[in-house]
């Protein structure tokens, strides 16, 4: 029979579980329980196939910005497909929407970063990067400064190159990752980590971690330096004041490239069109991916200073996926862009949703279970923690707090994530005060029935 949101549930399920493999899932869970079935979205809102209803306060996977079902993106898509469904940037060949998103993205980025090579993910911009960085060194004539320092706990995508970048252990447990040349520094994570030191110290004792590495590997062998401004999927952290001055005063010294992983953090959801903006930093290359067309179709890339650019300018660079530039993912992204701006989506962000979102789950702080409630603009985690006073935490090392606390939230129509022991939100930012009570109450809820 022919597979459509008519079917029964239960069926559509099993089918799933027989043929579909998953992102970071075992099939054996999805043998057994199933995947809850999303059929169609709207605003801020998911049904699923029982016709519920659910608030999705991640925004997808942090990238719905505008929200779902903007019918003025699917005409950009339907425009684009007809005139010019494909074509490749390839050789000396260009088209109209990777032209023009360039532009626009360039306008809306600092002053001095003006190219943009484009992907179709953040995972891929990620790769780019670890090219454009050696590339830049080897052009100019030092060849050995091909290291890379990124964070544990990091995020930068799923590829080999990105995945090695990230710091997420139980991903380099599988598959041969990292690959060489790729270190990892702490992060700055105050909450957990920070011991008897004042959120300012420690946030300049981890920047001087940067330091310490460099010296150990030697200046003339570090290319680059990567971090997310506020660390999204190794569960928000936000850095301390501190911590984006001396790293900047760092790479600034050992003539390190500094790249900010923009995929989150990009397109508004701190208030800004960038996270850089917001956190005070000066990068050499941004990532983006995800908010750039609100996830309503797959494009990312890494935006390139112009010292950077023009060095790269210098030789063929040779890399390019059969993606990059997609005319209907540009057109789409275009399109996002037009819409945030004509309907001032950054300005609500900052004057409205961000401190509404940052008011209601403060009101959580009080609960048994949440040791911090920690927040930058549109994303935000709860920490859990059997002993609010002394910053304890849970035995188990991948959170099966945090899963109760994820299931209980999903059991009451409200998508959470949780990373280890933080349950995390970051809703589409076009949220307005009564979703956003509707978020906190269900997620108190998710707590109250967890503890
Ligand atoms: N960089 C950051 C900061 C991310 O959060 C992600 C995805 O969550 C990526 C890179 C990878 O992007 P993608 O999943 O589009 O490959």
């Amino acid at each position: 029979s022919v597979i459509s949101n008519h079917m029964p549930t239960a069926e559509l399920q099993a089918l799933d579980a027989a043929h579909h493999m998953h992102p970071f899932t075992s099939n054996e869970a999805l043998a057994n329980k199933g995947a809850r079935v999303i059929t169609r979205a709207d605003g801020v809102y998911l049904t699923d196939s029982d016709g519920n209803r659910i608030l999705d306060g991640m925004a997808g996977l942090w990238c719905v910005n505008i929200g779902y079902g903007r019918t003025e993106m699917a005409d950009a898509a339907a425009r684009q497909m007809k005139e010019l469904p494909y074509y490749n940037t390839f050789f000396m060949t260009t088209h109209v929407p990777a032209i023009a998103l360039a532009q626009e993205v360039a306008k809306l980025a600092p002053a001095d970063m003006n190219q943009i090579f484009f992907a179709s993910s953040g995972s891929e911009a990620n790769d780019t990067n670890i090219r454009l960085v050696r590339t830049y060194w080897a052009q100019k004539g030092k060849p050995g400064k091909s290291h890379i320092i990124s964070r544990k706990n990091a995020y930068h995508g799923s590829s080999v190159g990105s995945g090695s970048l990230g710091g997420m252990t139980y991903m380099h447990e599988q598959g041969g990752m990292p690959i060489p040349g790729i270190h990892h520094i702490n992060q700055p994570d105050w909450w957990s980590e920070g011991g008897d030191m004042t959120p300012e110290e420690f946030g300049v004792a981890c920047a001087k971690e940067l330091e310490a590495k460099i010296l150990e590997l030697g200046e003339d062998k570090v290319a680059a330096f990567i971090a997310e401004p506020v660390q999204g999927a190794g569960g928000v952290i936000v850095p301390p004041e501190t911590y984006w001055p001396e790293i900047q005063r760092i790479c600034d010294e050992y003539e390190i490239l500094l790249i900010a992983d923009e995929v989150i953090c990009g397109f508004g959801r701190l208030g800004a069109w960038f996270g850089s903006e917001v956190m005070g930093i000066k990068p050499h290359i941004m990532t983006i991916a995800k908010g750039l067309s609100s996830g309503y179709q797959p494009i990312g890339g890494s935006i390139v200073c112009d010292e950077v650019a023009e060095v790269i300018g210098q030789t063929e660079f040779n890399h390019g996926y059969t993606y990059s530039g997609h005319p209907v993912a540009a057109a789409v992204a275009l399109e996002n862009l037009r819409i945030m701006q004509e309907e001032n989506l950054i300005e609500h962000v900052r004057t409205a949703a961000a401190p509404a979102l940052k008011a209601g789950l403060e009101t959580l702080a009080d609960h048994p279970l949440v040791g911090e409630v920690s927040i930058k603009g549109m994303m935000a985690s709860l920490a859990l923690t059997p002993h609010k006073d002394s910053r304890a935490k849970f035995a188990s090392e991948r959170g099966t707090i945090g899963t109760i606390c994820r299931d209980r939230a999903f059991a009451n129509n409200l998508v959470m994530r949780h990373v280890g022991d933080r349950m995390v939100v970051s809703p589409p930012l076009i949220i307005q005060q009564e979703d956003i009570d509707a978020l906190v109450e269900r997620a108190g809820k998710a707590l109250d029935e967890a503890y």
